[in-house]
Formats: C-alpha cells, structure tokens, sequence
C-alpha cells in the first residue's frame, strides 16, 4: 500500500513513530490479558480522622507486569480509558473491592473499614453500571454503606442530569461519594449542592506544596470552608508532614491520606499494620498515645 501512495508518503513510516505505536499496542493488548494473568492488585491506603483514627482505606489498583515490573496507574489507567478496558477492569476492581470488604465484616478487629474505590468516567456512564454494581454488592455481601465510590469532576461535565440520577440510584443503595482530585477539574461550582456526595477530596497537587506557594493556602482553606458549608466531609490527600496534618486541622478539614499516615500497602501488610493498632468503637488508635 505504501509502495501504491508513492515515494512522498515514505516520510510517515517514520520509524520512530511507528515503534510507538507498535509498543503501545502490545501495552494495550497486554493489559487486556493482565486480568486473566493474574497480574493485578489492590493496594490500600489508609484514611484517618482528626484524631488519627483509622476509618478506612482507599483501594489503589496495580498492574504487576512481568518484564516492566509495577506499572504505576497514571501510566495505564489513561490507556485502559481509551480502549475501553477500564470497563472491565474496574468492574474487577469492584469485584475484588466489596469481597474484601465483606471479607473483613466477619472479622470483628477489622469490620469498621469502609473502603474508597476510584471509578472512571467511562465506567460510571455504562447503562448497566448500577446492575453491576448492585449484583456485586449482592453477590460478595459488601456493606453498601462501608462502600464509598470516587468520582472525578470531569464525570459531571458532558450529561451532569444523567450523572446525578444515576448517582440518586446508586445513594439508594446505601452507597457513598466522594468528589476526588477537587479543584484540579474545568467544572462548575453550581452542581456541587444539587449531587448526593458525602465527602470532598482536595487534591494533593495543592496539599503536598502546601507552604510552597501562598496560593495553595489559599485554596485549601477556602476548598475546606466550601465543603464544610454544604455538609460535606472534607479529606485531603497527599498530607506527608505533620505541619501539613496540623494547619489542614486548624482550618476544620476533617480527614487525612497521605504519606505520614501511611503509604498504599498490599493486603497483607495493610493488616499487619492494623493489628497493631487497638480498635475502638470502630476505629483504629495506637495501642500506646504517643506522648505530646
Ligand atoms: P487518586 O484517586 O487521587 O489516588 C491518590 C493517589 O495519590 C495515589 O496514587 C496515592 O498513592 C497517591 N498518594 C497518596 N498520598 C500521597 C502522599 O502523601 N504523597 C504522594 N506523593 N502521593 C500520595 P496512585 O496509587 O499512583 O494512583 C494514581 C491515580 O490512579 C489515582 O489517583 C486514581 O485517579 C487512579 N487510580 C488508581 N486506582 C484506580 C482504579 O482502581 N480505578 C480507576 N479508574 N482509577 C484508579
Ligand atoms: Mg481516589
Ligand atoms: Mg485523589
Ligand atoms: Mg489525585
């Protein structure tokens, strides 16, 4: 065919660009045999309150791939988007969420976690997003009200009416939201009172530079006093310094992730961790008060 085109078409076989785009489709179709290769995991990274309790943790996927080793998220989940893979993968990301959800229901030392699971845009905007969602709830015997779904603002942007009723369904059930990555979207305040949400999640792009720039101060506080005006649980992610931890308190925000409290963890050591703490009325606190 190239041959047919003639000698001036030469200059878009650049080599170059054609081995991108043969390495991006032996990524894609790596990743859509990932599942079935057993190469993909949860981590959790654990949420804690003002006084350091643990109240849950944010599942985190992983593709532990055998040549490239772990691949982080913001290096396949765009690609799994534009191939439609995420579909299927977050529906694997759910399946395996709410089972170790109900996993720990039976364990009285870990019944109170609630768990946190990022769902994209596409996914979200399957017509049969609720079935499944139901269905797996149902099947695994998840607590619905221990199971908190993240959505992003970008979600909200091409049918904000569809999005909402679907979320109306979905609050019936007993499910809860989170707005993630708030701030960092193009998308109108006006819709923020009129969603079922629960809880606000301010980006780590302005917690982690937090004293770095005036203006991150500025919005976290003003991101935390909007949250707290319509109701809603404020988090922050990205928190890694105790003065981070300390001023976010200071301006009323609720809750904390990040780094100082905690890295995302495999399973087993997320558990390990855990039972190092003494559970209180369904929170975790160090067995010993660390001494002020
Ligand atoms: P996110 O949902 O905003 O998750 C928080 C990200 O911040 C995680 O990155 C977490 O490891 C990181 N993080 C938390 N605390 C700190 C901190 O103190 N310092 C620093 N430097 N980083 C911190 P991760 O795990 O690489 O995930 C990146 C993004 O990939 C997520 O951002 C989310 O948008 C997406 N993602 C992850 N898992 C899933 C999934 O199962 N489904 C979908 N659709 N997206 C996912
Ligand atoms: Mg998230
Ligand atoms: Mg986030
Ligand atoms: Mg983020």
């Amino acid at each position: 065919q190239s041959k047919q085109a003639g000698r001036n078409t030469w200059r878009f076989f650049d080599p170059a660009m054609q081995a991108v785009a043969v390495r991006r489709a032996l990524f894609e179709s790596e990743l859509r045999q990932a599942e079935q290769r057993d190469e993909l995991a949860l981590h959790y990274q654990i949420q804690v309150d003002r006084s350091a309790r643990v109240t849950g943790v944010e599942a985190l996927l992983r593709w532990h791939h055998p040549e490239y080793g772990t691949v982080p998220p913001y290096d396949f989940i765009p690609i799994a988007e534009q191939s439609y893979l995420i579909v299927s993968i977050g529906d694997w990301v759910l399946q395996t969420a709410c089972a170790q959800l109900a996993e720990w229901q039976t364990n009285p030392h870990l019944a109170g976690l609630s768990m946190a699971v990022n769902i994209s845009p596409l996914q979200f905007q399957q017509p049969e997003f609720v079935y499944r969602l139901e269905k797996i709830i149902v099947a695994t015997g998840a607590n619905p009200e221990r199971l908190k779904l993240e959505l992003t603002e970008n979600l909200f942007m091409e049918e904000p009416d569809a999005v909402r009723e679907t979320m109306r369904r979905i609050r019936i059930l007993g499910v809860k939201f989170a707005l993630d990555d708030f701030g960092t979207g193009y998308s109108s305040l006006g819709y923020l009172n009129r969603l079922p949400l629960d809880q606000l999640k301010i980006d780590q792009s302005f917690v982690r530079p937090l004293f770095e720039d005036g203006a991150n101060e500025v919005i976290c506080a003003s991101i935390i006093d909007l949250g707290r005006n319509l109701g809603l649980e404020v988090i922050a992610e990205g928190v890694e310094t105790q003065a981070h931890r300390d001023w976010l308190e200071r301006q009323g925000c609720h809750a904390y992730q990040g780094y100082l409290f905690g890295r995302p963890v495999p399973l087993e050591a997320l558990e390990e961790n855990l039972r190092g703490l003494v559970c209180t009325a369904g929170n975790w606190v160090p067995a010993v008060t660390p001494a002020n």
